[in-house]
C-alpha cells in the first residue's frame, strides 16, 4: 500500500463522492482562541479502496471512523497529513468496497490571523478587546475549518467529456448535475451565549448551557464548499422582506445599524431585480449580510450570508462620499448577483472563475443602472475595463481561461482579468448583437439563445478571447471612402505579439445615426462607407469602436485623429467614445506607438469638457503624464503641472469646495477628484484653501467646510506640505486618526499619509502602516497614495523590512498590495534588474505573478522614458499649450 501516489495530485481522487456534511464546530474565543469539531460525512464509495483522500489544513486529528449503510466500522490504521498538498489520507487495511457510508471525524485547530479558512479578528466591546470568529474559503480554504473535498465541483471529467466541454465553456459550466458532486451542509455551533452566530441558513434550534449556547442551523441546499460560512461575534442588525418574502438582515457594528440601511435597501432591491432578470426565484430563505472588522477582500458572496468589509456595507450621507456609495451598489449588486451565477450554478473548476465573476460584475452594472439611472454607471464601467486592458496589455497576463493545476496559484487568478476582462467580453458582445437580444437570454443557456437569435456562432467567437492571452490594436485608414483594417496584438512592451482576434467593429460616422457593424475575422479587413458620404466630404469624423464596448484598441491614421480631435473640441460624441479615445491614445503612447506631444494635443481638446466620467478619465491620464514626465523631462514637469491645471480649472470654479444644493451625485464625486488632483500638482490658491479647512476642521470634526467627499483633498494638501521641519499638519492628522471611530475617515486618512514628499516622513508612515494600530486589511488603502518622490525610499524600506512583512501579511492577496504598490512605481531597467535579484532569492508562488507584472511595468517606463527624451519640441509645445487658453 502506498500513499505516494496520492502527491501532488491537482484534484481529489474520486474514490468517494461526499453528498451530505453533519458539521458541529466548537468555538473557543477566549484569548486560546481555539476550535474543535466533528464532522459527519455521508459518502458514496464509487471504486474500491484502501484509502480517503480529503482536504484538510493546519488541522489536527483525533478520530476517524467509517461506518457503512450496513453498519460495519472501519478503523483508519493511519492518518496521514500532507502539508504542502493540503490533503489528509485516511488509510484502511482492509478494502472499502463500493457503497454508501458515514465518515466521522473529530478534528481541532486554532483561528489563525491571516483572514483565511476560520479566523479570529478582534472588536472593542465597551473598551475591552474581544475576538470574533469569521470564515473566508474562497478559494480553497474551508479545508481550514473541517477536513472536506474542498474543490468547487467534485466531478472528475472522463476523457471525452472534457474534449466535448472545450467546444463550449458555458455548457461545461452549467451541464453538470449538482446532485452528483455538491453536497448539503448541516451546521451546528456552540459559542459564547452572549454573542450572535450567523451561517448560510435559518436557526432552528437554539440550546443554552450555562455561557455557552448550542445552535443548529437549517440544512443547505446543495453546494459547493468553497459557500460555507459562519461568523460569530457581537451585532446590531436591521431587517426587511423582499417582495417574494425573503428576510433579509444586515448585521452592524454596536450601535450603528443606521449605517446599515442603505445596503438593507439595495439588497432588497438587488434580489426583486435579480429574480426577475434569471427568472429563477431567490433559492434560500433568507439572506443575511454582516460587516466584520477584518477581512482580506472586499465582499464575499457565501450562500446566504455576504460578508463584507464595513466600506462595502456601512453608508452615512455625512460621512461617505459619493463615490462610496457607487462603489457599494455595485459590489452589493454583484454579490447578490452571485447567488444565482455562482452560488447556484458553480463553475466546474476554478478555469471557469472569470465567467462567474465575469458574469457577476456586468450585471451588477446592469442592476445599479437600473436603480440609479442618473449615475451613468456604463460609462463608470469603462473604468473596469480600462484596467483589464491595461493588465492584458503585459507580456505576463494570461487568458481569462486559466489552467490552475495547483491549490497554491487560485489566489492569484482573481486579478482583473477574470473580473474586467471577463465582464468587458460580455459587455462586447451586448455592444455587437444590440441590448435586445442580449437582455432576453438568460444565463442557463446565454451562449446558446444569443447565437441563435444573432446567427454568429457566438463559441467560436468568444473562443479567441478566452483562450489566448492579450487583445488587438485596430488600425485604421480610409482612402476614396473605403476603410482599411488591420489588427496585431496590441503590447504595451511594444514588442510584437502574434495573437489574432475575430473582432467585432462597430463604427459611427460623422453622427451615431450612421452606424455600421461588421467581424473582422483574418489580419485584414475593408469596409466601404461610400453609402454614408454620398457628397466627398473629409472632414467627417469616423469612431471605430462605438460606446467604446469593444476590448481593443483603435489607432486612427493621422487625418482621422485630427477629425476625431475636432470632435471631442466640438462635443459631437458620446462620453464612452470621448473617454475611449483618451484611454487608447494614452496606452499607445505608453506602448512608444504615438509621441507624448499627440496625447498632450489631445488632452488639449478636453479643456471645455463637460462630462463628469470624461474628467475623471482626464485626471487619471494628467496622473500617469507627470508621473512619466518627472522622470523623462523633469525640466518641463512644472510648466506640465500647470497645463493640467489649467485644463481643469474651469471645472474647479463651477463646482468650488461646498456642495451646492440639488447638484448631481457625478458633481459630488467630480469635485473631490478635481481638488485631490490640483492639490497633488501643487496649485497654490487649493493648498490655501485646503489649509484653512482643515483648521477649522481639527476644531469642529463635523464642519460643514469639507464635506466627507473634499476631505481627501485637505489630507492630501496636508501631506504634500509636511516635511520633518513642518510636522504639525501630519502630526494632527495622525491624532485625527487615532481618534476617530468612523473607518471611513480612517480610510481617507491612510490613503494621504504616503503622499508626502518628503522621505524621512514617508519612512514614519510606512512603519506606521504595519503597526499594530493599523488593522492588517487596511494596508490596501495606505500604500496606494505614495508620492513619486518616496519611491526609493519605500523600495529600500520594502527590502529592509520584507521577512517581517511576509510573517504579518502570510501568503494571501495583502501581500500583493506590497508588491505592487511598492514596486510598480519604479522605472528604471537598472531598477528591475535590482527587483528580480532581491526577489530572485525570496521566491514565492503566492505572488510571482503579480512581481513579475510589476517588474515587466518598470521596463514599459524606462522604455517610454527613452522615447519621450527623443521628442526634441515637447517642452515647446508644453509651453505652448499652456499659454493657448
Ligand atoms: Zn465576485
Amino acid at each position: 500500500m502506498n500513499i505516494e501516489q496520492f502527491k501532488g495530485l491537482a484534484r481529489l481522487p474520486k474514490f468517494a463522492i461526499p453528498s451530505q456534511y453533519d458539521l458541529h464546530l466548537k468555538l473557543d474565543l477566549s484569548a486560546a482562541c481555539t476550535f474543535s469539531g466533528t464532522v459527519k460525512i455521508n459518502l458514496s464509495i464509487t471504486e474500491k479502496t484502501n484509502f480517503l483522500v480529503l482536504n484538510a489544513n493546519q488541522l489536527q486529528f483525533h478520530q476517524a471512523l467509517f461506518t457503512t449503510s450496513g453498519n460495519q466500522q472501519y478503523c483508519p490504521s493511519d492518518v496521514v497529513v500532507d502539508d504542502d498538498d493540503e490533503v489528509v489520507v485516511l488509510v484502511f487495511d482492509e478494502t472499502l468496497c463500493v457503497g454508501e457510508g458515514l465518515l466521522g471525524i473529530e478534528f481541532s485547530g486554532k483561528l489563525n490571523e491571516h483572514l483565511k479558512g476560520l479566523y479570529r479578528c478582534t472588536y472593542v466591546d465597551e473598551g475591552v478587546k474581544k475576538n470574533m470568529a469569521v470564515t473566508q474559503f474562497e478559494a480553497a480554504d474551508a479545508r481550514r475549518c473541517f477536513p472536506c473535498w474542498d474543490e468547487p465541483a467534485l466531478k472528475m471529467f472522463l476523457q471525452n467529456e472534457k474534449s466535448a466541454a472545450k467546444l463550449d465553456i458555458v455548457t461545461t459550466f452549467l451541464s453538470v448535475d449538482p446532485a452528483d458532486f455538491w453536497a448539503t451542509f448541516k451546521i451546528t455551533l456552540d459559542a459564547p451565549s452572549e454573542l450572535t452566530a450567523l451561517s448560510n441558513m435559518p436557526i432552528i434550534d437554539e440550546k443554552l448551557d450555562g455561557n455557552i449556547k448550542t445552535v443548529y442551523f437549517e440544512e443547505t441546499p446543495v453546494m459547493s464548499t468553497y459557500l460555507v460560512a459562519v461568523v460569530v461575534g457581537l451585532f446590531d442588525h436591521i431587517e426587511d422582506t423582499t417582495a417574494d418574502g425573503v428576510k433579509v438582515r444586515a448585521y452592524c457594528p454596536v450601535g450603528r445599524s443606521d449605517e446599515g440601511k442603505f445596503a438593507l435597501e439595495l439588497t432588497i432591491k438587488s434580489l426583486d431585480i435579480f429574480t426577475k432578470y434569471f427568472s429563477t426565484p431567490y433559492p434560500l430563505p433568507k439572506l443575511d449580510m454582516v460587516t466584520v472588522p477584518e477581512f482580506a477582500a472586499g465582499a464575499m458572496e457565501n450562500f446566504g450570508l455576504i460578508v463584507c468589509r464595513d466600506n462595502a456595507m456601512l453608508y452615512s450621507d455625512s460621512k461617505s462620499t459619493a463615490r462610496r456609495k457607487q462603489t457599494m451598489s455595485i459590489v452589493v449588486a454583484h454579490e447578490v448577483a452571485h447567488h444565482w451565477f455562482g452560488n447556484l450554478v458553480t463553475m466546474e473548476w476554478w478555469t471557469h472563475l472569470w465567467l462567474n465573476e465575469g458574469f457577476a460584475t456586468w450585471v451588477s452594472y446592469m442592476a445599479t443602472d437600473n436603480l440609479f439611472p442618473e449615475w451613468n454607471i456604463w460609462t463608470n464601467f469603462l473604468r473596469e475595463t480600462a484596467g483589464g486592458l491595461s493588465l492584458d496589455a503585459l507580456e505576463q497576463s494570461h487568458p481569462i481561461e486559466v489552467e490552475v493545476h495547483h491549490v497554491h496559484g487560485v489566489e492569484q487568478v482573481f486579478d482583473d482579468i477574470g473580473y474586467r476582462k471577463g465582464s468587458a467580453i460580455i459587455r462586447m458582445l451586448q455592444g455587437y448583437l444590440g441590448d435586445d437580444i442580449f437582455q432576453n437570454a438568460k444565463t442557463e443557456d446565454l451562449w446558446r439563445v444569443i447565437s441563435e437569435k444573432s446567427g454568429v456562432n457566438i463559441n467560436s467567437l468568444m473562443d479567441c478571447w478566452t483562450k489566448q492571452k492579450g487583445y488587438p490594436v485596430i488600425y485604421v485608414k480610409s482612402k476614396d471612402h473605403i476603410l482599411e483594417f488591420e489588427q496585431s496584438q496590441f503590447l504595451s512592451s511594444g514588442l510584437h505579439g502574434d495573437g489574432e482576434w475575430t473582432v467585432p467593429i462597430t463604427l459611427a460616422l460623422g453622427s451615431y445615426d450612421k452606424r455600421k457593424n461588421f467581424l473582422l475575422e483574418s489580419k485584414f479587413g475593408i469596409v466601404d462607407i461610400s453609402e454614408f458620404f454620398p457628397s466627398s466630404d473629409e472632414t467627417l469624423w469616423i469612431k471605430v469602436n462605438v460606446k467604446q464596448s469593444g476590448f481593443y484598441r483603435v489607432m486612427y491614421e493621422d487625418r482621422l485623429a485630427a477629425q476625431l480631435r475636432k470632435a471631442v473640441e466640438n462635443n459631437c460624441l458620446l462620453a464612452t467614445d470621448k473617454f475611449g479615445i483618451l484611454d487608447d491614445m494614452f496606452a499607445l503612447c505608453e506602448a512608444c506607438k504615438q509621441p507624448l506631444s499627440s496625447l498632450l494635443l489631445l488632452m488639449n481638446a478636453y479643456r471645455n469638457e463637460m462630462d463628469n466620467m470624461v474628467l475623471l478619465k482626464l485626471i487619471d491620464v494628467c496622473y500617469d503624464v507627470v508621473n512619466i514626465s518627472t522622470d523623462a523631462v523633469p525640466d518641463s514637469v512644472n510648466v506640465l503641472k500647470e497645463f493640467f491645471i489649467s485644463l481643469l480649472q474651469c471645472s474647479a470654479e463651477k463646482l468650488g469646495w461646498e456642495s451646492i444644493p440639488g447638484e448631481s451625485h457625478l458633481d459630488v464625486m467630480l469635485r473631490g477628484e478635481v481638488f485631490i488632483a490640483l492639490a497633488t500638482f501643487g496649485h497654490e490658491k487649493t493648498r490655501r484653501v485646503a489649509m484653512q479647512r482643515f483648521q477649522v476642521l481639527l476644531n469642529d470634526k463635523n464642519t460643514p467646510l469639507l464635506s466627507a467627499d473634499m476631505r481627501k483633498a485637505a489630507y492630501i494638501s496636508v501631506m504634500r506640505n509636511s516635511s520633518t521641519t513642518n510636522r504639525n499638519g501630519f502630526e494632527s492628522l495622525l491624532k485625527f486618526y487615532r481618534e476617530v471611530d468612523a473607518m471611513q475617515e480612517k480610510e481617507r486618512i491612510l490613503q494621504s499619509l504616503a503622499s508626502s514628499p518628503d522621505p524621512d516622513v514617508v519612512l514614519e508612515v510606512l512603519n506606521f502602516l504595519v503597526s499594530d494600530e493599523v488593522r492588517d486589511q487596511d494596508i490596501t488603502y495606505g500604500l496606494v497614495g505614495l508620492s513619486l518622490e518616496c519611491r526609493e525610499t519605500a523600495w529600500r524600506w520594502l527590502k529592509e523590512n520584507w521577512d517581517r512583512i511576509l510573517k504579518k501579511y502570510g501568503s494571501g492577496m495583502l501581500l500583493h498590495y506590497f508588491v505592487r504598490e511598492i514596486v510598480t512605481p519604479l522605472s528604471s531597467n537598472e531598477k528591475a534588474e535590482e527587483v528580480e535579484a532581491f526577489f530572485g532569492s525570496h521566491v514565492n508562488p503566492a505572488f510571482d505573478k503579480i512581481l513579475k507584472q510589476s517588474i515587466e511595468r518598470i521596463r514599459i517606463k524606462a522604455r517610454w522614458i527613452q522615447s519621450i527624451r527623443q521628442e526634441q519640441s515637447l517642452p515647446d509645445l508644453v509651453n505652448q499649450l499652456l499659454h493657448k487658453e
